[in-house]
């Protein structure tokens, strides 16, 4: 069953709502980068930046980034995916919160945790409006936490 993010964000107020839980938890985190996984963390991750003064970046899947990028592949159920990023988007040493919808094996968030250490900065958490309970248990990814706002049955 596809969990269908985009109702929440017909109602206002709730969308604010959901972005607000987020921006409490990491306005005094000292992130100076959000990244966005495609496609619906571009919803979500854009206000969460301006909110606590951080950059957004956007990890896009392959050939849609006009620049230079690196590129990491995961695995899916049925082949593989692929994650890319600008080359110079985030510095080493840089705090960085990824931010998507859901959460369901947790193979893309990995990706997304390689792509960002491999350029040298600090991924702080994951942060997913939806985590599907196949991953529950295993929530640190590479040793990174996740945080979740509901986890449906
Ligand atoms: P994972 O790599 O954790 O197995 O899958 C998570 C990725 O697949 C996320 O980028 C997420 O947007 C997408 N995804 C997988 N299933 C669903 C779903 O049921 N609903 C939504 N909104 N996204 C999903």
């Amino acid at each position: 069953m596809f969990q269908d993010i985009t109702t929440l964000l017909l109602d206002q107020k709730a969308f604010k709502y959901t972005v607000d839980i987020f921006v409490d938890r990491y306005r005094d985190k000292k992130i100076s980068v959000v990244a966005g996984v495609e496609a619906r963390g571009f919803i979500f991750g854009p206000p969460i930046a301006l909110a606590i003064g951080a950059k957004f970046v956007p990890l896009r899947k392959p050939r849609k980034l006009p620049g230079e990028v690196i590129s990491e592949a995961y695995t899916l159920e049925y082949g593989t995916d692929c994650l890319e990023m600008h080359v110079g988007a985030v510095q080493p040493g840089e705090s960085v919160l990824i931010v998507d919808d859901l959460v369901a094996t947790g193979g893309t968030l990995s990706a997304a945790i390689r792509l960002l250490e491999r350029v040298g900065a600090e991924v702080v958490e994951c942060a997913c409006v939806i985590g599907l309970p196949l991953v529950k248990g295993n929530w640190r990814l590479n040793g990174v936490p996740l945080y979740v706002l509901v986890e449906p049955r």
